[in-house]
């Protein structure tokens, strides 16, 4: 069926802006990494992407090897881009990066200039696309010179190929180098995609800082750690969750007891503010001005719009925050 965006999306999303930039974001972004590749349900991703469109979600994450297999995701999204989202293209952010395992041999990896200009390309073409918004550097690579990772970043931009780009996971030291590199080249750089959620507070640990003071936005990753902050694994591990999936990033033995007497917790501290845990989990980060955009991952619509109530409620008292602590760091 043709699809007609529903219109009054803009009216149900809130929007931040993404440092000192032009951007407004989502206050919820829809990242690729896992349901888009070939081996999932195409009519599903479509229903995803559409779904979130409809919501006033405006920007959508891939990457080159999101999949499986490597390209897939990217692939199904330049199939339904065509099919669904053409005209649309303008009211859209599409990202997507490079920086992990890709291709076979020393050039499909890391952060080369040889690496990043390529995959591009390759990812455009996959896509359909004359161009992403934004284009990052995946993971800090420790044997490639900033100035080369950087200076392609910024051969991309003068060809045209990204509006802006942006590095994930480099922690604060590295980011600072970085952004000093990017401002001397006048390359516009939007934004960092670090890994943060309640129980991954690396972030806080000098990173944030330093974004507000580089003046950059954020979007994070896995907020609700992969499904973890979530009531799904409160009875077992459901045959169709993440960490039931073979090849997946989360591993069944993550699921210990201990961890399930948390979440059990944390699930009965959100049911008190109204909340699922999954939406606690969401305005748990969104409490933070320095959080641009949530970046969720979804399987099914109805995880989707269950995330998409979080932004109702995202503030906490004190006595809520020290018992979301005290219960993680216990
Ligand atoms: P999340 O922590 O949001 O986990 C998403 C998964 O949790 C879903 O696929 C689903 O898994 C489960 N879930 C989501 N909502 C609910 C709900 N309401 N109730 C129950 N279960 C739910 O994020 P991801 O780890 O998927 O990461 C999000 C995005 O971040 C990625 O798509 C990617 O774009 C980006 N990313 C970036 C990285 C980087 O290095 N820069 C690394 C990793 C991710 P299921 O139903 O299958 O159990």
């Amino acid at each position: 069926k043709k699809y007609k965006p529903a219109e009054n999306r803009y009216e149900q999303m809130q929007y931040r802006r993404c440092g000192k930039s032009g951007i407004d974001l989502p206050l919820l972004s829809l990242g690729l990494w896992h349901n888009f590749g070939d081996n999932d349900d195409f009519d599903n991703a479509a229903k995803l992407l559409r779904t979130a469109f409809d919501h006033g979600i405006t920007h959508f994450d891939l990457a080159n090897n999101y999949g499986p297999p490597y390209g897939s995701a990217e692939k199904n999204f330049g199939k339904i881009f065509k099919r669904d989202f053409k005209k649309y293209r303008d009211e859209l952010i599409i990202s997507t990066k490079a920086g992990w395992d890709m291709w076979p041999g020393p050039y499909g990896n890391f952060g080369s200039r040889k690496y990043l200009i390529s995959s591009l390309d390759q990812s455009l073409k996959r896509m359909k696309l004359d161009y992403v918004d934004i284009f990052y550097h995946h993971r800090p690579d420790p044997n490639t010179p900033l100035e080369e990772t950087m200076g392609a970043l910024d051969q991309i931009v003068r060809q045209g190929k990204a509006l802006y780009v942006g590095i994930s996971q480099y922690n604060a030291t590295d980011t600072k180098k970085a952004a000093k590199i990017l401002k001397e080249q006048g390359t516009p750089f939007l934004i960092h995609q670090p890994r943060y959620n309640m129980m991954d507070r690396w972030v806080e640990n000098g990173l944030l800082d330093t974004l507000d003071e580089v003046g950059i936005g954020s979007i994070v990753f896995s907020p609700l750690e992969q499904g973890i902050l979530t009531s799904k694994y409160l009875g077992g591990i459901p045959k169709d969750s993440r960490a039931a999936t073979e090849g997946s990033y989360l591993d069944a033995s993550r699921i210990k007891p201990e961890l399930v007497e948390k979440i059990q917790k944390l699930n009965d501290i959100a049911e008190a503010r109204g909340q699922s845990l999954a939406q606690m989990a969401i305005a748990w980060l969104l409490k933070d001005a320095r959080v641009t955009s949530v970046l969720i991952g979804a399987s099914r619509v109805s995880q989707l719009k269950d995330n998409l109530e979080a932004i109702k409620n995202i503030k906490f008292t004190k006595t809520e925050l020290n018992k979301i602590d005290k219960i993680i760091v216990d």
